[in-house]
């Protein structure tokens, strides 16, 4: 390069030195430098000019001949513009693989800008949403997926769950969205059939729900006549007096399986939010306390702690039974002479529903399958204390539908502290306090 610099200095030297020689016999000298710089400065013009008809007019073709500086100029230009040719038609034919896979799926792919408006979509998505090629490019996704439930997951922004809803055309078919962010906050989203799976869980669910129901008549049967007979043990043979004790303990643990059963397939079929209501946790909480007291018989104490002024939106039937459970494991599992806590405490914006206990707490490799239906660390003494092993999985269930999640502290020897986690759209503030404030 530096050669061809000095090319460029030697060519305007020459062409100064030529004008003043040819000046000096008319004594124009300076004339003669005059003319030889416009002629350099014509000769540039020239040379850029021929690039600027290059790059507007025929950047396709090769570039104009030029030697020197120029002649490099447009050499490195020439090559640049090749490359940068080369590197677009591998991206486009990258891009066209991508949309011919994308194509051939099952699932519907729509490509959104960071507008969210439709950029591109595979068939699929024409035939599971409803899309028209061409007429709906460029329009925003919540003008063509209408659901409340879509818009409001599209704008919150929170991908990490799917989202189950029917298709926009046709109810029958079960589709799970998901959205995933990429590039300058433009948005994938996916749409899978899961019409057959949805209808299996249904299945599977109005089947528990369904033999759990037949099951209680005859339950209840058995437990009376079992009540009876017991009224009389003192008339019976002792070895049939203590058959029968078994009989109705047995008979008691199986009328619970299958009320928590019950309790569970409702939790999971029903839509829930229909009887929500301010709760006053302070009632709410000393109510389970005494329940607890009559449980534990005097081998712990128990207190309530409450914290938090503002009332809990919720069905009180779930958020009692979300509680008890808590509760009653706290009182079968902590162990004699330990303290149990039952605290209602802000949390960040939201509030925390709390149960705490001193007792022998639960080993961390166990926590994360805990809330899984009929896991137990112990499965004889869950027995034994009259555990169905569905406890855990009820508290989780109710705690989806006030969202709220539960979260799970404990260590062997050092207790175990069970936290439900309300967010602040699920308080409200009690009769007094907005009193207050008017
Ligand atoms: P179960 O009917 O067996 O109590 P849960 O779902 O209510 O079923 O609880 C699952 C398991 O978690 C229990 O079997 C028990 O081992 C353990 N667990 C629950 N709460 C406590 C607690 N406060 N302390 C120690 N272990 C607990």
């Amino acid at each position: 390069m530096g050669r061809l610099w000095r090319g460029e200095f030697w060519r305007l030297v020459t062409l100064v030195a030529a004008g003043a020689l040819f000046g000096w016999p008319f004594s124009a000298v300076v004339a003669g430098i005059t003319v030889g710089l416009s002629l350099c400065l014509a000769f540039h013009l020239r040379q850029l000019h021929a690039l600027y008809q290059w790059l507007t007019l025929r950047p396709q073709e090769e570039p104009p001949a030029a030697s020197g500086l120029w002649g490099e100029l447009f050499d490195r230009l020439y090559r640049y513009q090749k490359r940068q040719a080369l590197t677009q038609q591998r991206l486009r034919a990258t891009l066209q693989r991508i949309q011919e896979s994308s194509e051939a799926m099952r699932d519907s792919v729509v490509m959104l800008d960071r507008h969210g408006d439709l950029e591109w979509w595979n068939s699929a998505a024409e035939r599971m949403l409803g899309l028209k090629p061409q007429l709906d490019r460029g329009q925003h996704i919540t003008n063509l997926l209408r659901d409340p439930r879509f818009v409001d997951y599209f704008h919150g922004r929170d991908y990490r769950e799917p989202l189950t809803l029917p298709s926009p055309i046709d109810e029958r078919l079960i589709l799970q969205f998901q959205i995933t962010l990429y590039g300058d906050d433009e948005r994938l989203v996916m749409a899978r059939d899961i019409t057959r799976l949805h209808r299996l869980e249904q299945m599977r669910r109005d089947f528990v729900a369904n033999v759990s129901h037949e099951l209680r008549t005859p339950l209840t049967v058995l437990a009376g006549y079992l009540e009876t007979y017991g009224d009389m043990a003192d008339q019976l043979p002792p070895r049939l007096g203590r058959g029968l004790v078994q009989m109705k303990a047995q008979t008691e643990r199986m009328q619970n399986l299958v009320n928590d059963l019950l309790l569970l397939s409702r939790l999971e079929i029903d839509q829930g939010g229909r009887d929500d209501a301010p709760l006053a946790m302070d009632e709410l909480l000393h109510a389970v306390q005494s329940d607890a007291v009559a449980l534990s018989d005097g081998r712990q104490s128990i207190t309530v702690e409450v914290e938090e002024s503002r009332a809990l939106l919720g069905s009180e039937q779930e958020i009692r039974s979300a509680l008890s459970n808590l509760t009653f494991n706290a009182v079968r599992y902590a162990g004699e002479g330990r303290h149990i806590v039952l605290r209602w405490r802000p949390h960040g914006a939201g509030a925390c529903l709390e149960v705490a206990d001193d007792g022998e707490g639960i080993d961390p490799v166990h926590l994360p399958r805990l809330t899984e239906r009929f896991y137990r660390v112990d499965k004889g003494r869950s027995t034994a204390t009259g555990g169905t092993g569905l406890g855990l999985a009820i508290v989780k269930h109710v705690l989806l539908r006030h969202d709220a999640r539960l979260e799970i502290d404990s260590l062997p020897g050092r207790g175990a502290t069970f936290r439900c986690l309300f967010p602040a759209e699920r308080l409200r503030d009690t009769a007094a306090e907005r009193a207050q404030r008017a």
